[in-house]
């Protein structure tokens, strides 16, 4: 359908493959996490995988694809679970893993190649006494520029709070999809223009990062008898700035039986509150576990567990892969706990949903405040069980984002501004960049793949 031999032609000396087994590979992420995306995005493939080493490599794969008008979707580990790095038309898969490295770094900062591995990053910044404020538990697969262009936050944005939350992101380079690609150089408030934006306004080339001070943290996972006491002790440990964590994530029994790494370390019938505690705050920590009825099952160095893996692959995303382990028919969805009384409006989900599923929340700075992010583990049965699901925590005054869809605009955790489309024009005039996520039209998305009621999520870009 494209005319991909001409386009072989303009890229000559780049790497590239049309091996059907690699294009099938490179065109999936991990959406098979979501039922319904599993349905919507199998067979979906490019025409050739195409892998520049450079920046003018990836200039000239973009500018040929310009040229010939071939749609373009770059992918970076292919670690998102909402589809994103699926090409939904076709063309060009963009593997921007081979274009990694260490641009520069210096205390307080780093800079990066797009296809830098997140934890190449996190260990470069190490060497120098720093560390990443926040990292997505997929750091040891997944790409810096993916990261921005597809992620959220992580482990760290209990302190720091999320990718979107101004100072978190310094800047980004990035290319155009015009007939003549620009580089342009995007800083502070403006790189929530590309953020979320599943690279479908401009190819990411290098990401410059603000650090935080290194700290040795204590893995910590603290088992409570009932749920709504971990959430309690979650959410005072989140408020009490002193005390340095960087994940409070936590999980409702049986979840931590479901985790096998974990067995039998979380009594039954317990709740559990995994937690990285920095070693100097670790006896105030244990001393407010205490008061809120925890015990403390396991403490130990990064990556020391017996459960032998870091116990960061046991929250956020990994919290469900985890669950899906032990029973593959678990699924959830993104609902947002945003309030003065987070423990009230957990409480009260808690109680609506009547024992649907074991919950899960991820306590993260957000913004100006703590708030909570999660939803119950649900036994999949159709979309409409998830609707269901998303309008009782709604009714209580929780949001939710729709991590069952496919495009920008339909997962909803990008609020969608004329700034956005203007950018969108001037770097893709021909609306060649991972066509039908985010098209200048709304009505030319692609159908989303689900159609969960969102809200709540988009960002305040700018007053924050
Ligand atoms: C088990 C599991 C756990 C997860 N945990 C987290 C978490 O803790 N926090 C979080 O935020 N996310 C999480 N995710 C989602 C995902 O892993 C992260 O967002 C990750 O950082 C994506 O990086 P990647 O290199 O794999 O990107 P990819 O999956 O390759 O791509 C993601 C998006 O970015 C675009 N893209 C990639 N490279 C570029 C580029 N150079 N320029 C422009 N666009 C580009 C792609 O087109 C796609 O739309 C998780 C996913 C899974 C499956």
């Amino acid at each position: 359908m494209y005319p991909i031999a001409d386009y072989l032609a303009d890229v000559a000396g780049i790497d590239h493959s049309i091996d059907p087994i690699t294009i099938r590979r490179k065109s999936r992420d991990r959406y098979a996490v979501s039922p319904l995306l599993r349905n919507y995005l199998n067979g979906k493939y490019a025409d050739i995988v195409v892998s520049p080493k450079s920046k003018d490599e990836v200039i000239r794969a973009v500018a040929a694809a310009v040229k010939h008008k071939i749609p373009i979707t770059a992918r970076g580990g292919g670690t998102a679970n909402y589809g994103q790095s699926v090409p939904l038309r076709g063309g060009i898969l963009l593997d921007m893993t081979q274009f990694a490295g260490i641009v520069w770094k210096k205390p307080g900062a780093i800079r990066a190649l797009a296809g830098t591995i997140v934890n190449d990053v996190y260990e470069a910044a190490k060497e120098i006494g720093w560390e990443l404020r926040m990292f997505p538990t997929t750091r040891a697969t997944a790409t810096i520029a993916g990261f921005i262009a597809g992620g959220t936050g992580g482990v760290g944005s209990a302190r720091w709070g999320v990718l979107r939350d101004r100072g978190n992101i310094a800047a980004l380079e990035v290319i155009t999809a015009e007939d003549t690609p620009r580089i342009i150089e995007l800083r502070g408030t403006q790189t929530a223009l590309v953020h979320h934006s599943y690279g479908a306004n401009c190819i990411i080339t290098e990401v410059e990062l603000p650090l935080a001070h290194a700290w040795e943290w204590r893995e910590t996972i603290v088992a409570f008898p009932t749920y709504m006491q971990a959430v309690r002790c979650g959410v005072s440990l989140g408020q009490t700035t002193g005390i340095v964590t960087k994940l409070l994530s936590i999980h409702e029994w049986p979840t931590p039986k479901l985790m096998q790494p974990l067995a039998g370390l979380v009594p039954e019938g317990h709740s559990m509150l995994s937690s990285y505690v920095a070693f100097p705050s670790a006896a105030d920590f244990d001393e407010m576990v205490a008061e809120h009825g925890g015990k403390i099952v396991s403490a130990c160095g990064e990556g020391q567990g017996s459960y032998g893996i870091p116990l960061y692959e046991m929250a956020f995303g990994h919290a469900l892969a985890q669950v899906q382990k032990s029973e593959p028919g678990r699924t959830a969805i993104e609902g947002f706990f945003h309030s003065d009384d987070i423990p009230g409006l957990v409480e009260r989900v808690h109680r609506k949903l009547n024992g649907i599923g074991p919950m899960r929340l991820e306590l993260r700075r957000w913004g100006t405040k703590l708030a909570g992010s999660g939803s119950p583990y649900v036994t999949f049965e159709s979309e409409e069980q998830l609707i269901r699901v998303a309008r009782i925590m709604q009714s209580e005054g929780a949001g939710v984002a729709n991590s069952h869809a496919s495009n920008v605009r339909a997962v909803g955790k990008k609020d969608v501004t004329d700034q956005d489309i203007a950018f969108k024009r001037s770097c893709d005039p021909y609306g060649l960049l991972n066509p039908g996520r985010f098209e200048v039209d709304s009505a030319e998305d692609e159908n989303a793949g689900s159609d969960l009621p969102i809200d709540a999520w988009v960002a305040q870009r700018g007053v924050v």
